[in-house]
């Protein structure tokens, strides 16, 4: 392997590039807006630039080892600690930490002592299925069904909560709905119901209460340059404003008659040619708009849109005076009732009449707000965007002056779910790929190469194994584990 091509330079995409530029491979890598990170950007309200997509950093090791350690050269970093301020509408609110004992009392006081029992337990419990599914799951490629069949793996399968929602598993841990409602918002973080997704999804409770949260230095889209700056060191060649028309494929000429192989990208009217391609991009702008003559891409495409998409966001980026109540950098302000707002958006697909409010105070006068809302998809009929995003502010407005905090912006910027699907083709708006509101999602999702056209890979938040930074950077270690390990799927 001499040569690759990425499409993308979203995190997957410059972790990809860095992984196999280490790898002693020479990487060109395509992307198609004016600058490198994707979904890790910010924008420029009323001249301060507020971030404008992921604010929560976890599992940083992850970073760490594309950094080979130097992470800390590149970036600076400091833990968050109070880890996030939770509002609940009755006027309360709780805080939670990294560490476990203060936490449990904190929630001791809130609730008493039983739910504080219930944190540990809940804890020890998440901590486990992490355990189990860390390694076999989201550090290696999809499991197919001959790696369900041995013992080991049918065990494993006992040990993930993988059979009831999260919701019901939260049921057994915590007798105070708020603190039921404050672990289920982890769902939202790969875009997914918490009385739809499978209580497996306490990992990621796990990861943020157990090993923290980072706050970058300067904002997180530093994060983004310092990847470009570390792959750039490693001559990795960065195109922006270079969209890719297509992945090239070639018949491999092996026994397999119909068998095909990535041979190099159209771009710019031109093809650039290369031992393999890692797409970076959304999987179903591939599989549709970049291989639209290849059998095997158009097959999956069919079988992804058959299945359920995660949601959208809402965001409001406000430049405003401080806030009456005191912030931490992370804040949820949660709705009255999060079983119907969780109808509304996933059942009915219409954005929730009570929505639960994030917002991240960047500084005192710097906040990034989102709530979440459906993407477009056919389930719930088309929604006016131009109608709804005003709806959307309203609603927003609304929750924050229930807790006394009227928020009057000097300057605004508003994202809403078809500026996603603008930026990112064919994700129509969603954020995180599909949903993970089954018990078998996970395995639904789109592998890290596809059967019949070798040398071709995947990373990124809409494949295998989902969404979130940390996430896609294991994304593209496994797609670039699956690439230097040559000629893998090729017929
Ligand atoms: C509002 C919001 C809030 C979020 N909050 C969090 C959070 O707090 N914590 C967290 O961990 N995650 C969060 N996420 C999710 C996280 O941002 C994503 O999962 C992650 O950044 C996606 O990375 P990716 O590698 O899939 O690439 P993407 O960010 O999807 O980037 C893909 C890149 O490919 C480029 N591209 C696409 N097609 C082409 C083409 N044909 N040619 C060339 N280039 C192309 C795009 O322009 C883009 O730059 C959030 C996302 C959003 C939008």
């Amino acid at each position: 392997m001499k040569s690759a091509i990425v499409i993308g330079a979203g995190v997957g995409g410059l972790a990809a590039s860095i992984n196999m530029a280490r790898a002693g491979v020479k990487v060109r890598l395509y992307e198609r807006g004016e600058t490198v990170g994707g979904k890790l950007r910010e924008v420029d309200v009323g001249g301060h630039k507020v971030l404008a997509g992921p604010s929560v950093f976890t599992m940083r090791w992850v970073f760490d080892e594309l950094f080979d350690g130097k992470l800390a050269d590149y970036v600076t970093l400091a833990p968050v600690d109070p880890l996030c301020r939770h509002f609940f509408p009755d006027g309360s609110h709780l805080d939670l930490f990294t560490d476990e004992a203060r936490s449990s009392q904190a929630i001791a006081a809130f609730s008493g002592q039983r739910d504080a029992d219930g944190y540990r337990r809940y804890r020890k419990h998440a901590a486990k299925i992490f355990d189990v599914v860390r390694g076999p799951f989201m550090e290696n490629a999809v499991p197919s069904i001959f790696d369900f069949m041995s013992p080991r793996a049918l065990w494993q399968m006992t040990q993930i909560d993988g059979m009831r929602t999260l919701w019901r598993a939260l049921e057994d841990f915590f007798v105070d709905p708020r603190l039921r409602q404050l672990f289920a918002r982890y769902a939202t973080y790969n875009g997914s119901s918490p009385y739809h997704a499978p209580a497996t999804l306490a990992v990621i409770a796990h990861v943020e209460n157990a090993y923290g949260i980072f706050a970058v230095e300067g904002g997180i889209v530093r994060l983004a340059e310092a990847l470009r700056r570390r792959a750039e060191e490693l001559g990795v060649v960065i195109t922006c404003n270079a969209d890719v028309e297509e992945i090239v494929v070639e018949p491999t000429g092996g026994p397999l008659a119909t068998a095909l192989r990535a041979r190099g990208v159209r771009v710019n009217g031109a093809v650039d040619w290369a031992d393999c391609v890692i797409a970076n991009c959304d999987v179903a702008d591939a599989f549709g708009r970049l291989l639209p003559a290849a059998p095997p891409a158009q097959k999956l495409l069919r079988k992804y849109e058959a299945e359920e998409l995660s949601l959208s966001a809402y965001v409001l980026i406000a430049v405003a005076a401080p806030a009456p109540m005191a912030l931490l950098h992370h804040n949820v302000f949660f709705s009255r009732d999060y079983r119907r707002e969780f109808e509304e958006l996933v059942v009915e697909r219409r954005t929730p009449d009570d929505p639960t409010v994030y917002v991240c105070a960047e500084s005192p006068e710097k906040y990034f707000i989102l709530t979440n809302a459906p993407p477009l998809d056919a389930k719930g009929g088309a929604i006016d965007w131009s109608v709804e995003s005003p709806r959307c502010r309203a609603r927003i407005e609304e929750v924050l002056a229930r807790h006394g905090w009227t928020l009057a912006p000097t300057a605004t910027h508003e994202i809403a779910p078809p500026d996603v699907a603008a930026r990112f083709p064919s994700s129509k708006g969603a954020i995180y790929g599909l949903a993970s509101n089954s018990r078998m999602a996970a395995f639904k999702r789109p592998a890290n190469t596809m059967p019949g056209i070798g040398a071709l890979y995947f990373c990124g938040g809409s494949v295998h194994p989902g969404a979130g930074l940390p996430m896609v950077c294991l994304s593209a270690r496994i797609a670039t584990k699956m690439a230097l390990q040559l000629e893998h799927g090729v017929g």
